[in-house]
């Protein structure tokens, strides 16, 4: 038997009905907050990633799912949203515009990682990416959108906030980091390859002893710049006026090279080891990284197959039941189906059988209403309706059930 790869899965229904509501909901709010639909291709240059996540980064230098296509060319299914739509920005010029562009876009991602719970090798991300606005309140619109996403599917998190700086005041921290750094003996191996590639990334090593040593590693916020402190600052008072609880944890800096200035994670203590639900930040110099005129930029990505799981989701009662006790009465309710489908959703049951047969597949199907065609319908091209919620039955003609709602 041919199975699905390691890592990757069918998403069948109930569950795919489960992930269509999300993204139905989650769209609908980014679109109450600006954002338009994107689709980028699956498949890019594997420079894109090379240049934007960073060769530092475990997507780039452990996970990616990298060949040479027929014509010879180097590419990657994509490990994550934003590159490509970063790439798709400045190859439409749209970074000439001088405009604010926001973006929503969702989607299967790959990543070559040992899968556990909560970590697929193919997932799926819903993500928003704004571009060209400096202010530090479209970071709060963002943070405001992720909580409402959450919040609609009463999905409780919490929200971990940071400030990673600037070009101007992320060098000089690194080159002391680096010093403190230098002089630790006992730290993990993989500590030891961040410590030479993005030192800032030793910082959420999940290795309890690496932690107790960077306990008095210097910290970043205090060598944020006015700019970067001003920024960081605004954005906590404009969330706690708005009543968002957030905890700020001076160890989160992502695992991707670009981010600037705003980071932030909301986690669930729902979920095993991997917590992380959504996770996002502003990321000023990407667009220029890759070509483009300097744009600042901000964005984040939710873990779609990690919401699923917190998602309770009750289908209700919706529809019609069409069903016949004889033959003849079938070839009316395969036409009948036919025209109500233009705007209802219609279960068609080909094969006659007794009225309380069909009432109890209606009842397993969760439809609102039941028509049944009889001997004595057919004669009078009427139909017997039931309405399973308020239970009244009636006989009716033909062209009235075609206008019940
Ligand atoms: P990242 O692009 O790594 O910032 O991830 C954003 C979100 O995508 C995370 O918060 C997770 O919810 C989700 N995610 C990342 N990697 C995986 C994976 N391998 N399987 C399932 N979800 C993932």
């Amino acid at each position: 038997m041919i199975k699905a790869l390691r890592g990757m899965r069918d998403i069948l229904p109930p569950l795919s009905k489960k992930y269509l509501y999300f993204i139905n909901t989650a769209q609908k709010l980014a679109q109450n907050y600006g954002f338009e639909y994107i689709q980028t291709p699956l498949l890019e240059e594997t420079s894109l990633f090379k240049r934007s996540v960073g060769e530092s980064s475990d997507i780039v230098g452990k996970e990616m799912y990298q060949f040479i296509d027929k014509g010879g060319n180097d590419v990657v299914l994509r490990p994550e949203g934003t590159a490509g739509v970063v790439r798709s920005f400045i190859e439409h010029k749209l970074d000439r515009q001088g405009k604010v562009f926001r973006f929503y876009y969702f989607g299967a991602m790959f990543r070559y990682e040992r899968p556990q719970r909560g970590r697929f090798r193919q997932f799926y991300q819903f993500g928003v990416e704004s571009f060209g606005e400096k202010s530090v309140y479209e970071d709060a619109s963002l943070i405001l959108l992720g909580k409402s996403i959450l919040d609609r599917f009463h999905i409780p998190y919490r929200l971990k906030l940071n400030s990673l700086g600037c070009p101007n005041c992320l060098p000089p921290y690194k080159k002391e980091l680096v010093k403190f750094l230098s002089s630790c003996e006992g730290i993990c191996e993989d500590c030891k390859r961040r410590r030479e590639l993005n030192p800032i990334r030793v910082l959420d090593c999940k290795n309890p002893n690496c932690q107790e040593i960077y306990k008095t590693a210097p910290k970043l916020k205090d060598f944020l710049c006015p700019e970067c402190q001003e920024d960081f600052s605004k954005l906590q008072t404009l969330l706690k006026k708005e009543g968002v609880e957030f905890e700020i944890d001076e160890n989160l800096v992502r695992g991707l090279d670009y981010y600037t200035k705003t980071a932030f994670e909301f986690v669930s203590e729902q979920l095993g080891a991997q917590n992380a639900l959504i996770g996002g930040g502003r990321y000023d110099n990407l667009v220029e990284m890759l070509g483009g005129k300097p744009t600042p930029a901000v964005g984040f990505a939710i873990g779609i197959d990690r919401i699923l799981e917190l998602i309770e989701y009750e289908e209700g009662r919706e529809g019609f039941y069409l069903g016949a006790l004889d033959k003849e009465g079938v070839e009316v309710i395969f036409s009948l189906a036919r025209k109500k489908r233009e705007d209802s959703k219609v279960f068609l049951e080909y094969k006659p059988k007794s009225l309380k047969a069909h009432l109890k597949s209606a009842d397993k199907l969760k439809v609102t209403t039941v028509g049944i065609v009889g001997e004595e319908e057919l004669k009078s091209d009427t139909i017997w309706v039931k309405n399973l919620v308020t239970k009244k039955e009636e006989v009716i003609p033909l062209e009235k059930f075609l206008e019940l709602g």
